[in-house]
């Protein structure tokens, strides 16, 4: 992508309203634009990320068994009706009517929807596990929308249901969740820790929120620091091992990790001193085994091997990929701008003409752009006529990983510079030597 011809409207000053410093960057860096309150447009350079993030989750639910549909936003209040949520549901949820003056809504989430689509046309459990997702936007009427995307009111999210005859079953399922969030916050370059959570009227302890820790956290949380050396289940974790599931399950849940709705305090102070964390997170992920909770109401049944129907148990797993950016900003940055782990960076790499209209410069850049996307990198090439100082102020702000800078002397020379925008380290290499490097 050719800078000149791009769409990246950076701001020069801190936008005023932005209180947290992921909202300003996205802004700034021009990522998002609010289009009313709590909602946003993702603009090029936001999209870009939010697509790198959407593809990590995907591959994660694809390799734990679950299986992507999508759902429409409209939902029908009559399946609401049905499971008792309509009312309960309150303000947060949008409500519209139709021209038939039917009433509808946008989902906030996908519970009914999704059992009817399985009580529509599964029978049997020789149809079990099922695990079904989308990636869909949701609306939640928030009553204080704020920090850009990390809490709007439209925003995106991964949800998937899992269908299981029993308790047992269900509860492998659950692990399968489990292990692809651990997998999938770590691939987005964050370290994120299971808490227990609230499970409501339902009971049990199986419901956990996966927090990021962030001094501008929402949630207040309490746990132990040995998290942070804790294996991340490797790629081939397979997954239909239910005693290997749950070890993994019991090694993330055998020290203690709260949000403030369920600290214990007396079990918190058990731990030494040096141990423990008390601090503020970001809620980035959370499931939940509800049992019967929506087969119950809205009939959702299959025959098991006994011949005898039986009511499905259900959980459901979340993901707010449209938090998870500002979520990883607030984890990676520097007074400069933006440091984005190279798995959801923008682009790999960016180009860095310091003198358009030098033609060792232009051959130069011409080269390198054409040869890194020729090796599948995404690369920007700031072909601009901006000072050299601002198009280093605006690699640094937007935080691609790797710098190839150009200039006349260099190139005379055969040579063009790399900056590593997280070390700052610098190396000067010859043309051919940072093509190798960067398309190793
Ligand atoms: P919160 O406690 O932050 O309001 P929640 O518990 O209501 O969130 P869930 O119903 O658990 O949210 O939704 C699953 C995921 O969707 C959350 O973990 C979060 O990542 C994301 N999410 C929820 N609400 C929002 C929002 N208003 N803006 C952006 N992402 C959201
Ligand atoms: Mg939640």
């Amino acid at each position: 992508m050719r800078l000149s011809r791009y769409f990246m409207p950076i701001l020069k000053e801190n936008p005023k309203e932005a209180e947290i410093v992921s909202h300003r960057l996205m802004l700034r860096t021009g990522m998002i634009r609010q289009q009313s309150q709590g909602i946003y447009s993702w603009l090029p350079l936001g999209k870009r990320v939010l697509d790198k993030v959407n593809a990590i989750i995907r591959e994660e639910q694809n390799r734990a068994g679950a299986i992507e549909l999508s759902m429409p936003t409209l939902q029908s209040a009559e399946l609401w009706q049905e499971s008792g949520r309509y009312e309960d549901y309150g303000k947060e949820m949008l409500r519209i009517r139709d021209r038939q003056d039917r009433p509808m809504l946008y989902g906030p989430t996908n519970e009914e929807m999704i059992t009817d689509i399985f009580r529509s046309s599964v029978k049997s459990y020789k149809s079990l596990p099922l695990n079904l997702y989308h990636i869909q936007l949701k609306f939640r009427d928030e009553i204080r929308p704020r920090f850009g995307t990390m809490r709007s009111r439209e925003f995106l999210m991964k949800d998937a249901y899992s269908f299981d005859l029993n308790q047992a079953d269900a509860i492998h399922s659950y692990n399968k969740m489990f292990v692809a969030y651990l997998r999938t916050f770590d691939r987005l370059g964050l370290r994120a820790i299971p808490m227990r959570a609230d499970t409501g009227p339902i009971g049990g302890n199986h419901s956990h929120e996966f927090i990021i820790l962030a001094d501008t956290g929402e949630s207040e949380v309490y746990c132990h620091k040995s998290f942070v050396d804790f294996d991340i289940p490797a790629a081939d974790t397979d997954f239909d091992s239910v005693d290997g599931l749950q070890s993994v399950f019991d090694k993330w849940t055998s020290v203690y990790a709260a949000t403030s709705e369920m600290h214990d305090e007396a079990a918190f102070d058990a731990i030494g001193e040096n141990d423990r964390l008390s601090a503020r997170g970001i809620e980035v992920g959370h499931i939940f085994y509800f049992g019967t909770k929506y087969s119950e109401p809205m009939g959702a049944k299959v025959q098991g091997p006994d011949g005898k129907e039986h009511l499905v148990h259900m959980g459901s797993y979340g993901i707010g990929p449209t938090r998870l950016v500002p979520a990883i900003i607030e984890a990676s940055h520097d007074e400069n701008g933006i440091i984005w782990p190279a798995s959801v960076a923008p682009f790999d790499a960016v180009v860095i003409n310091m003198k358009p209209g030098d033609e060792g410069c232009d051959t130069t850049c011409d080269r390198l752009y054409v040869a890194l996307q020729n090796a599948g990198k995404d690369v920007l090439y700031d072909d601009t006529d901006d000072r050299a100082g601002t198009k280093f102020a605006t690699a640094d702000l937007i935080g691609v990983p790797v710098q190839v800078i150009a200039g006349p002397r260099g190139v005379a020379a055969g040579e063009v510079e790399l900056k590593d925008r997280k070390t700052g380290a610098r190396e000067t290499l010859t043309i051919e030597a940072a093509i190798n490097k960067l398309t190793a």
